[in-house]
């Protein structure tokens, strides 16, 4: 199928407002993806016309409210792959859903009892763990990785032992873009019988993924990074892993009766959905993820990878450039961190605004990996499909400027 970066941009108004107005070559897709008309035009019919809290009302515009937040659930799941919609959890976002695993499971757990992490991993996936460990003395131990960044999964007997019971580790990057290999790690959980939760919120937006091919246990994703709103986001947990998880937050819409003494609690997914739900949220999310669904990702990916390896190729030859993680396009996303000697982060995406471009720079909540390549922080620059060439070319031509102006 044919794609066109021009007719998807069309899809955004945000571009489309900044592409009539003055130039914007939005390449900070990793800390936010723009949000489609179809999230947007969901929430906004749910607002006016079928605003209503959720699972409590038993007249028609409730009715009506329930039907969308459940239509949602199922959009999600069909995202996924999940056998079922009763397996996707709304939550806040990638960080409050694997804070959710972190207490949930992780409260089942015995001192000295082991979860795998690795060093890549964002402060969501990291920090949680950390706390983890001060609540139930748990062991955390680390996946090696190798010089460019990317999981070393040649040793994995001398990471995983009897006593791990959880691996959780990124699908993909944030700050190098490489894609983790899961097959093997999958493997080696099972070994130990221990479960596998993957951080989503970078591979999310790249396309559907296959819970089900994966064989993995929990999915946490952010609404916002997949081109949806911000506010909500997703646990998917296998119907079995997730049936034996005890609550997290307690409140209304969780339980099944409320005693002074006893308590019993609903079943998943609402059990893990306490209070009210970011409810135009969540159907924004379902309407995104419908349309993402069927677009061609084949052609998209082919795109963005070639909007990678002009990045790649432009920087190559800019003097005093140091990639932070791999410079190859081998299993990655189209994110590129880099810095330049003597020249900070931020000062580079100071002179880069100048010119339009929006790029992060900093330590992109990855401290532990900054520390491995042994750098303050970083420029990264993360495309989407809505880019093109002309926004690689104003970042190249924007570093360029920086490179005479710092130096
Ligand atoms: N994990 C990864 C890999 C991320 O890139 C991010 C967002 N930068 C998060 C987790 C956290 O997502 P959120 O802030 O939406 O919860």
């Amino acid at each position: 199928m044919n794609f066109s970066p021009a007719d998807w941009r069309e899809h955004f108004p945000l571009l489309e407002k900044f592409r009539a107005e003055s130039p914007l070559h939005y390449l900070d897709n990793a800390a936010t993806g723009q949000c489609c008309y179809a999230a947007m035009n969901a929430a906004t019919a749910f607002e006016t016309q079928s605003r209503a809290n959720v699972l409590r009302g038993t007249y028609r515009l409730a009715e009506r409210a329930d039907a969308a937040y459940e239509h949602a659930r199922h959009q999600v799941a069909a995202y996924l792959n999940a056998a079922s919609a009763d397996e996707i959890v709304f939550t806040s976002g990638t960080t409050a859903s694997i804070n959710l695993v972190a207490h949930a499971f992780g409260d089942m757990l015995q001192p000295g009892d082991e979860v795998v992490l690795s060093l890549v991993e964002h402060h969501s996936n990291f920090v949680p763990w950390q706390l983890l460990r001060e609540r139930r003395g748990v062991i955390l131990r680390l996946l090696p990785l190798a010089a460019d960044g990317r999981l070393d999964l040649s040793r994995l007997d001398e990471t995983f032992t009897p006593r791990c019971r959880l691996v959780a580790v990124t699908h993909a990057s944030n700050v190098t873009g490489a894609v983790s290999d899961i097959a093997p790690l999958v493997e080696a959980a099972r070994a130990v019988g221990a479960r596998v939760l993957l951080d989503g919120a970078q591979a999310v937006q790249h396309g559907p993924v296959d819970v089900a091919a994966l064989g993995i246990d929990f999915y946490a994703f952010s609404g916002h990074k997949a081109f949806g709103p911000t506010g909500v986001g997703v646990l998917w947990g296998r119907g079995k892993a997730l049936a034996a998880l005890p609550p997290f937050l307690g409140g209304g819409g969780m339980i099944e009766h409320v005693g002074v003494e006893r308590t019993t609690y609903a079943s998943p997914p609402r059990r893990f959905e306490a209070g009210t739900p970011p409810i135009a949220q969540a159907i924004g999310l379902g309407a995104a993820l419908d349309w993402l669904r069927e677009q061609p990702w084949a052609a998209m990916n082919a795109h963005t990878a070639r909007l990678a390896q002009r990045l790649l190729d432009g920087l190559a030859v800019l003097p005093g450039l140091t990639f932070v993680g791999p410079h190859d396009l081998r299993e990655r996303l189209p994110i590129v961190s880099f810095n330049f000697e003597g020249i900070h982060p931020h000062d580079a995406c100071q002179v880069l605004d100048e010119f339009g471009v929006a790029v992060r720079g900093g330590h992109h909540c990855a401290q532990p990996l900054m520390d491995y390549f042994k750098v303050q922080g970083a420029v990264r620059a993360s495309i989407a499909p809505y880019n093109d060439e002309a926004d690689i070319d104003a970042l190249l031509a924007g570093l360029k400027d920086a490179v005479r102006k710092l130096k």
